[in-house]
């Protein structure tokens, strides 16, 4: 059913654009009508600012609100809701992480652990934190074809790592990490962890109780919801401990002109008017999502992924960047003497999305030696078809090239 015609009926983009071939779904998913509807409702019907208002609607929308975090915890398996914290994506998460978690504790002469492959967004505000403790990031480093070396994470793993920060997905190489071993070998160490799960989310059954990760993050555009929202989960006793990284409004107890005490988590950490329809939208992307069998997601991804590679090695002068043993469904690749933004270029005159460039990961292509790839992701909205048309066209511009 996934990738059927009726199935993308579910998605209001394909009827606006029926020549669409959608392969950039690591970039941002598209969006179910349930969705859509779901946050137009919420402006007709429901619109009211949350936590402060005493009549119904306000009381309507806080409820609302709220039931989404008890979702989203479900969802991801946390212990309680109150280990949620609504952010505005992955990348405000971390950086709330790495501000107030990991920048108190950090010291000159630590390390920060994280791999080589990580998005910008998992590496920078790291690497903001060390030097201003004069503290070193290492790079936990991958072989050729885009796996963890997890003998030399192990070794890395010393008495001076004050945290561990990995991808769970790769959104270059497709990678999925071996997270439950790296979260075990760090807190054999006592090293808190945190999961980026930007590109996990959608199509892997996380939860965060068992993976016992300190902290996970991941964006509601990727799991087929509204962009400018995300989740944060971290450990009750951590968000605890963390000081408030926003201060303003919603965010306090009582407040004094010399001082001001804060709510308790997760609310110290959400100051000022939220994302109210971001949330909302959350919730009925969860809901979307919950119709289906996750697993079956994660397969009908992976083989997807599969076929792709297997029809793409079969082209001439095509390079695959990203071989690791277990991967999902986003497929890199480079061609000889054709720049990846030709490629996308030429792909988008064919109505075929998908991204070229360094995917926000500059240094992982430099490990590679390339300054960029083209890159291919698949969603349940595609299907064999399209990948068929998408290695034709790739032949046309292979073609063209030559001549
Ligand atoms: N990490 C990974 C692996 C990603 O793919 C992305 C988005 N491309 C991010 C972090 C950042 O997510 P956002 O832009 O939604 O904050």
């Amino acid at each position: 059913m996934f990738g059927t015609k009726s199935f993308r009926q579910q998605f209001p983009i394909f009827q606006h654009h029926p020549n669409l071939v959608y392969l950039d779904s690591a970039a941002t998913t598209q969006k179910p009508k349930m969705v859509i509807d779901g946050i137009t409702n919420f402006y007709q019907k429901e619109n009211a600012n949350i936590h402060r208002g005493i009549y119904d609607l306000a009381a309507q929308t806080t409820q609302k609100y709220e039931s989404v975090r008890q979702k989203v915890a479900e969802f991801i398996g946390a212990k309680h809701q109150s280990e949620i914290v609504y952010t505005s994506g992955t990348t405000a998460s971390i950086n709330l992480v790495a501000h107030s978690f990991l920048l108190p504790r950090l010291e000159q002469g630590d390390e920060v652990l994280v791999s080589a492959m990580e998005h910008h967004a998992n590496l920078i505000p790291w690497q903001m934190a060390c030097k201003q403790k004069g503290a070193h990031l290492r790079v936990i480093p991958i072989d050729q074809a885009g796996n963890i070396d997890l003998a030399a994470y192990k070794k890395m793993l010393s008495a001076k790592v004050k945290m561990v920060a990995v991808v769970h997905i790769s959104n270059t190489l497709a990678t999925i990490n071996p997270i439950e071993a790296m979260i075990e070998m760090a807190h054999q160490k006592g090293i808190p962890i945190l999961i980026d799960g930007a590109q996990s989310t959608a199509h892997s059954p996380i939860d965060v109780a068992s993976l016992d990760c300190d902290f996970f993050t991941f964006s509601g555009h990727k799991i087929f919801g509204p962009t400018g929202i995300g989740v944060l989960y971290g450990k009750a006793t951590h968000l605890a401990a963390m000081s408030p990284y926003q201060f303003g409004g919603d965010m306090i107890r009582t407040v004094t002109y010399q001082d001001a005490t804060y709510a308790p988590a997760p609310q110290k950490f959400e100051a000022g008017t939220t994302n109210i329809a971001g949330v909302i939208g959350l919730g009925h992307a969860i809901d979307f999502l919950q119709q289906f069998d996750k697993k079956a997601i994660a397969l009908f991804v992976k083989e997807l992924g599969a076929y792709a590679r297997e029809k793409l090695l079969s082209l001439n002068d095509l390079t695959i960047i990203g071989n690791a043993q277990h991967k999902t469904g986003i497929v890199s690749f480079v061609l000889n003497n054709v720049h990846p933004h030709d490629v996308a270029t030429f792909l988008g005159t064919a109505n075929i999305a998908i991204r070229a460039g360094h995917h926000c990961t500059q240094p992982l292509m430099d490990f590679y030696e390339i300054p960029a790839t083209s890159r291919a992701s698949f969603s349940i909205y595609n299907n064999r078809a399209e990948i068929d048309f998408l290695v034709d066209e790739i032949k046309g511009i292979q073609s063209f090239f030559a001549v």
